[in-house]
């Protein structure tokens, strides 16, 4: 996998601001939300799309979304509600290729999206 702005910013080489860490999974806002919370989860370990996902990566998946609603009960948004998006290729809008898991928060979601 070719390295991404995601990567460099695991690796501290870029700044981001990062809300949330463990050993598997880094969090940090997005550079142009799309809503008031808007936080990226990213596996530390790359991964450049859903689609490469393995039974070996099962574990790392499961890590992902349960960083995401523990930082969501920490925040004090769990029980309102939030929305967790993985976009993949190109139809489904991924622009960056290292897999990350989208946290929109703080404003009521539509559906369908668009
Ligand atoms: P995708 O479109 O791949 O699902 O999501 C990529 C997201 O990364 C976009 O929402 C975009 O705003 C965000 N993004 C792109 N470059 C940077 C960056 O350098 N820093 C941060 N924090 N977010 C970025």
């Amino acid at each position: 996998m070719t390295d991404t702005i995601f990567s460099k910013i695991i690796r501290r080489e870029i700044p981001a601001d990062i809300v949330y860490e463990n050993d598997d999974v880094l969090a940090f806002r997005d550079l142009n939300p799309q809503a008031p919370v808007h936080v990226l989860f990213v596996p530390k370990e790359p991964l450049a799309t859903l689609n490469g996902a393995t039974q070996a990566d099962a574990p790392l998946l499961g890590k992902l979304l349960l960083a995401v609603a523990e930082y969501a009960k920490r925040e004090g948004f769990a029980e309102q509600g939030y929305r967790a998006v993985i976009n993949c290729n190109e139809d489904g809008g991924q622009t960056v290729f290292h897999l990350h898991v989208h946290l929109l928060a703080g404003r009521r979601m539509t559906w369908p999206p668009g």
